[in-house]
């Protein structure tokens, strides 16, 4: 095993300052006293493992990510258990997907030893910032950020040559601070965030630069968030800028589209259809269409929406508006929706038995 080389931060933030952002985080706006790197080059590979003080990147103004954006990243988070212990979840399947989106953006692949051994090095370095759920709010955990940057020093459009990866930390407070309040999408149907061939399926700053201007369009109709369909016929439903979506019908059947080259395969989606069949649901992944939605839900068929993720865990949606019609499922969260909410956040914390062996400590 690569054993990462610990460089202590000499300049720490206060403790008393930790611990005040530890009450009161918001989402990704306080970092860490630590980063985690590895360094790339085609003729040496994964080397020089670190852990060192989080600060600015020096990097040459021709580094390929700043033209070219050959980017990718992964999110995921680390809970702290009532015995003080902490722990991940289902990493490996993050692994996986960086090396999907590692391949996809021709980057190198990273094995799933250095993925996990980079977490558990830059959180077992700043424990003190994972929130205890409780004390500094429920909820809390802290966000981990995974990317990989192309940093050859070259104009050139082709794959760098060196490559960066770093892991930095972010304590995240509940996503819902004073309750859990549905939220109304916008239905994109000019923009659109990926096509058949294209990025979609793998997390790289690029697809989340094109969904911004469609969030913006969402925000100017009074939308917090924004459904993708395919790019061609605007019929079948893709996902959100960053969840995926499910659907409950009033039979217990949990939908959700099918994986294709123009999804995110989801670590919360693939957990929720996991945990169906435990909470009286039948998981059914394959295309859906905006068509069906409207029509299962003015028929009574279709009873709840939610958008996933490891972000929020689960987002109760209230309305799907678009410039011609409008689906309510009105503002009371659904039974199973939340039913699912509270399954999947028990395990992450430790309050029930972990009969999956979705935890790996940290
Ligand atoms: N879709 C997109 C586009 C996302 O950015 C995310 C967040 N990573 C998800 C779905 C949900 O994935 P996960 O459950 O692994 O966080």
């Amino acid at each position: 095993m690569t054993e990462f080389a610990i460089l202590k931060n000499i300049q720490p933030q206060p403790e008393l300052v930790r611990e005040d952002i530890k009450k009161d985080p918001g989402f990704g706006q306080y970092f860490t006293d630590h980063m985690a790197h590895i360094r790339y080059t085609n003729e040496d590979g994964w080397q020089a493992h670190q852990v060192k003080p989080y600060g600015p990147l020096v990097l040459d103004p021709a580094a390929a990510v700043f033209h070219y954006a050959q980017e990718i990243f992964e999110g995921l988070k680390a809970y702290r258990h009532a015995d003080g212990s902490v722990w991940t979840f289902r990493p490996e399947r993050n692994a996986t997907r960086i090396n999907r989106s590692a391949e996809r953006l021709a980057l190198p692949q990273i094995s799933e030893e250095d993925f996990i051994n980079s977490l558990k090095a830059l959180v077992s370095t700043d424990e003190a910032w994972v929130p205890t759920p409780g004390t500094d709010g429920d909820e809390s955990s802290l966000y981990l950020r995974p990317f990989m940057i192309a940093s050859e020093r070259f104009l050139g459009v082709r794959a760098s040559h060196e490559v960066d990866y770093y892991v930095i930390a972010s304590p995240a407070g509940p996503y819902f601070a004073g309750g859990i309040k549905p939220v109304s999408i916008w239905l994109s149907k000019r923009l659109n965030r990926a096509g058949s061939g294209g990025t979609g399926f793998a997390k790289c700053g690029g697809n989340y630069a094109s969904s911004l201007l469609a969030q913006k369009e969402a925000a100017d109709n009074g939308c917090q968030q924004v459904l993708f369909t395919d790019a061609e016929e605007h019929k079948y439903i893709d996902e959100l800028g960053g969840m995926n979506l499910m659907l409950v019908t009033k039979d217990g059947q949990l939908l959700t589209p099918a994986l294709s080259d123009t999804i995110l395969d989801g670590v919360t989606r693939r957990s929720l259809l996991d945990l169906a069949p435990e909470l009286g649901l039948e998981p059914v992944e394959r295309q859906l269409t905006i068509d069906e939605w409207r029509e299962g839900a003015a028929s009574g068929d279709i009873v709840e929406a939610f958008a996933c993720g490891t972000a929020a865990v689960i987002t109760p949606i209230s309305k799907l508006v678009s410039d011609d019609f409008t689906i309510d499922h009105g503002d009371t969260p659904g039974e199973k929706t939340m039913a699912l909410r509270k399954a999947l956040l028990d395990i992450q914390y430790g309050r029930v038995e972990d009969t999956h062996n979705w935890l790996v400590r940290l």
